[in-house]
Parts: C-alpha cells; sequence; structure tokens
C-alpha cells in the first residue's frame, strides 16, 4: 500500500542569505534575484513542508552545457543563455531519506548527495576494513583444529586393523516370537480421525496446528528527489503476522485390537541341537482375550578367542552352521578398540 504527495525542496541563498526558498517556485532568490543553485536544495522539516498542486513532472533539471544555468526539464533552451540544452548534465540529486511512519521528518543535510552523482570522477574509496583480527577468528580456528584431529582419531580406530588368527570358542542362537492377545486398548486421535469402533473414554482441548494471521502492518516514509526543485514523499506498508495456535479436540478411546501381550524364547549354546522355535498353545479366535502369533525374531552368533579376548559375531544361520567348534580362521582386529572386524573373517 503506498500513498503518494509531491512537496517542494528548499533552498538558501549563498549571496543575500535568504533561508527556506521554495525550490519548484523559486528559480531566483524572492530576496535578492540571484539564480537557484540545484547543489544547494535540501529537504524540508515536515513542518516547513509545502505541497506542490498540479504541477506536472517532466524530469529533473537539465544543466546548460554553455553556461553551466539549471533550467526546467520543460525548457526549449537555455533561460540564461538562449543556448541548446541538448547534451547538457542531470542535476545532482539528494539522498533518498526514510523513517519510521511514526517518526517526524527533520530539516535534511545540505551535503547528502545520492552515490550516483560522482558524475565522471570515481567515487570515494570504501573505508578500509579494521585491521585488528577478532578474538573470535581465533577460537573458531583452534575449534576447527580440534574437529579435523578428533576426525583423524575416528577414522585411524575405524580403519587401522592387522590381521589375526581367531579360534571358535562357542556357538549361541535365540528365537523369539510374540504373543498378541485380543482386547481393549487404549489409544488417544483427533477427535475427527477416530478408527470404526472406538469408544470415546475422554476429550481435551489441544493445540492442532498453527496459522498465520495478519496483526496490524509495518509502515515507513520515503522521501525521493525528483531533481525539478520538489521531493515525492511516498509510504509503503507492510503486513505484519503472527503464529496462532489453532485448537482442536483430542480424544481419548478404546478400541479392540491386537497387541503383544508377551514373547516366547527358545535359545540354545551349541550346534546341536538345531535351534528350534518355541512352542505354545494359543487359545486362537477373535473373542475378548483370543491369541495369536506376532512378529518372529531369530539371531545366531558365533565366539571367538584370540589372545585370550572374547568376539562374537552375529551372522545368518547357514553362515553360522558352517563354523566348527576349534576351528582357526583368519581375520582384522581393529588395532585402537581391539575388536574383530567381523566382516573380514575368511
Ligand atoms: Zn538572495
Ligand atoms: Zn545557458
Amino acid at each position: 500500500m503506498t500513498e503518494d504527495a509531491r512537496y517542494e525542496m528548499l533552498w538558501d541563498c549563498k549571496y543575500c542569505g535568504q533561508k527556506k526558498l521554495l525550490g519548484l517556485t523559486h528559480r531566483f532568490c524572492a530576496s535578492c534575484g540571484a539564480p537557484q543553485d540545484p547543489g544547494a536544495r535540501y529537504f524540508p522539516s515536515d513542518a516547513d513542508k509545502v505541497a506542490v498542486a498540479d504541477h506536472p513532472f517532466v524530469g529533473a533539471d537539465v544543466g546548460c552545457a554553455a553556461c553551466g544555468t539549471f533550467v526546467s526539464r520543460a525548457a526549449k533552451c537555455c533561460t540564461n543563455c538562449g543556448g541548446p540544452l541538448a547534451g547538457g548534465k542531470d542535476v545532482q540529486l539528494r539522498g533518498e531519506e526514510v523513517r519510521a511512519d511514526a517518526a517526524a521528518f527533520a530539516q535534511g543535510q545540505k551535503g547528502a548527495l545520492a552515490p550516483n552523482l560522482y558524475q565522471g570522477q570515481a567515487p570515494p574509496p570504501p573505508p578500509a576494513p579494521p585491521a585488528k583480527k577478532s578474538s573470535l577468528g581465533l577460537i573458531l580456528g583452534i575449534l576447527g583444529g580440534v574437529l579435523v584431529l578428533a576426525l583423524v582419531a575416528l577414522l585411524v580406530s575405524v580403519f587401522w586393523r592387522k590381521s589375526g588368527t581367531f579360534e571358535v570358542a562357542g556357538h549361541t542362537w535365540l528365537r523369539t516370537i510374540d504373543v498378541e492377545t485380543y482386547g481393549a486398548t487404549r489409544k488417544e486421535a483427533w477427535c475427527d480421525e477416530l478408527p470404526g469402533g472406538a469408544k470415546v473414554v475422554s476429550r481435551k482441548r489441544e493445540e492442532r496446528s498453527k496459522e498465520k494471521v495478519q496483526d496490524g502492518e509495518d509502515c515507513q516514509v520515503k522521501r525521493k528527489d525528483l531533481g525539478d526543485g520538489t521531493f515525492k514523499q511516498v509510504r509503503e506498508c507492510q503486513p505484519r503476522y503472527k503464529s496462532k495456535a489453532v485448537m482442536d479436540d483430542r480424544c481419548t478411546f478404546e478400541v479392540m485390537a491386537w497387541k503383544r501381550a508377551r514373547t516366547l524364547k527358545a535359545e540354545g549354546k551349541s550346534l546341536e541341537p538345531a535351534p528350534a522355535w518355541p512352542r505354545a498353545s494359543l487359545r486362537t479366535g477373535t473373542c475378548e482375550g483370543c491369541e495369536r502369533e506376532g512378529a518372529r525374531d531369530e539371531k545366531y552368533e558365533v565366539l571367538f578367542t584370540s589372545d585370550g579376548a572374547e568376539h562374537a559375531c552375529a551372522m545368518p544361520e547357514a553362515k553360522w552352521r558352517a563354523f566348527t567348534k576349534g576351528q582357526r580362521v583368519e581375520g582384522k582386529a581393529r588395532v585402537v578398540t581391539g575388536g574383530l572386524d567381523c566382516a573380514s573373517l575368511r
């Protein structure tokens, strides 16, 4: 959203000292008649602001190439010497002024020129960056060094390995079956997302999501030098947002469902007797309290010894069977942590 208005720039006569002459209306000093110097224009304070009515904007003033007088862009030729205006130079513009909506403008700085006005000459060099090295940089440098060292140490501990002989010391296996029972299970969900057959036990209000809602707007006022003795004042606003909680009903409900009740386990510490699944007589059906088999799991480990240390390697059952007690195999041990690299066994 913008609101536009056009006002007169001000200028002071350097010959007679007359202050606050109008940029558009007073092309010559109202007191002594000296021509206006466009370089002396400045933004007025809010109190000194004079609106421009019904004066078309034709562009910034142009400087006569022959005598240097600045005249309106609407002029056919120089009002001072009569020379042509083609090839004349642009007027120097004041830098844009910006303030918060509630603040007021003080009188503008006469010397502040927009950066695009260093015509034909190089702009002043930017200020040199501060030379002193901050202690923050030093701390970051040390942290970086420590991080690199830690990474190197980690890589060494993982990849530095040496060959060795390992003796098969034994076998272990474990097989489990989950047993699930059918019964009332208490769960929680949004009340509009309940499964079929759910019996609501209680409900409460809870935050379900956030939404962005407008919370007023932020405005600023800008003044832009038009270069013809006037400036444009624009108010620009942008909506400000805040996050707002969206509440909804959260239900605690009961529903009939299968739920893990216990785990059957069978295990052994040798190749023979061969691993078998645990057995149980289940009360099957879909009654309340009925049972069924859930997930199965199995784990096979071969134990190795080397220099008095024991290592266990998990592997699939077929590979596990291929190792015999007392057998010696070649493998690689991690030098730093001392562990056996199970993938290296041959
Ligand atoms: Zn004067
Ligand atoms: Zn001229």
